[in-house]
């Protein structure tokens, strides 16, 4: 399963990376060079646009119109409609900046690139091997998980609300 998402989605972007799915996203793109790349790449396309929405399907073009506001309920939304588990796993996550494959680097390669405290606090690091970014799952991962667990939430509670395709 791959996507394109449309300009409006770029937080949702980053999430469905980290998630290991692959999206590609472009900030300025006519809706006909969306259209393109989602027929050409056999990309489903990701939308909160009504009207592309529509041009999409009268066109055989696969796309999906996400409904959700906050980024938990966007979540939940895709994990029914596409199976996408909600669950981080690095070996599978792609860059959210780039959407390459992150890969695996070992501590003692890593040590002149990050701050002594990160150095010293983490032990699993993973690096983009297109953008050069780095990861790890700092401070910053109470609040993915916080979110997480709030789809989870979102897709107990009303599971079937969301079946409107
Ligand atoms: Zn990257």
């Amino acid at each position: 399963m791959k996507f394109v998402a449309d300009a409006m989605l770029g937080r949702l972007t980053r999430w469905l990376r980290m998630l290991g799915q692959d999206v590609e996203y472009f900030k300025q793109l006519e809706d006909s060079e969306l259209l393109d790349i989602a027929r050409n790449e056999h990309r489903t396309l990701l939308t909160r646009d009504m009207e592309l929405y529509q041009r999409a399907t009268a066109k055989g073009i696969q796309a999906y119109y996400l409904e959700g506001k906050s980024e938990p309920e966007k979540l939940a939304e895709l994990d029914i409609r596409f199976e996408i588990p909600l669950k981080i796993d690095m070996e599978k996550s792609r860059c959210p900046i780039c959407n390459s494959k992150i890969e695996s680097v070992p501590k003692e390669q890593v040590k002149d690139k990050l701050k002594t405290n990160t150095f010293a606090n983490y032990d699993s690091f993973w690096r983009c091997p297109k953008c050069g970014k780095m990861y790890w799952q700092g401070a910053h991962w109470g609040r993915i998980r916080d979110t997480l667990e709030k789809a989870e939430e979102i897709l107990r509670k009303n599971k079937s609300a969301y079946f409107s395709m």
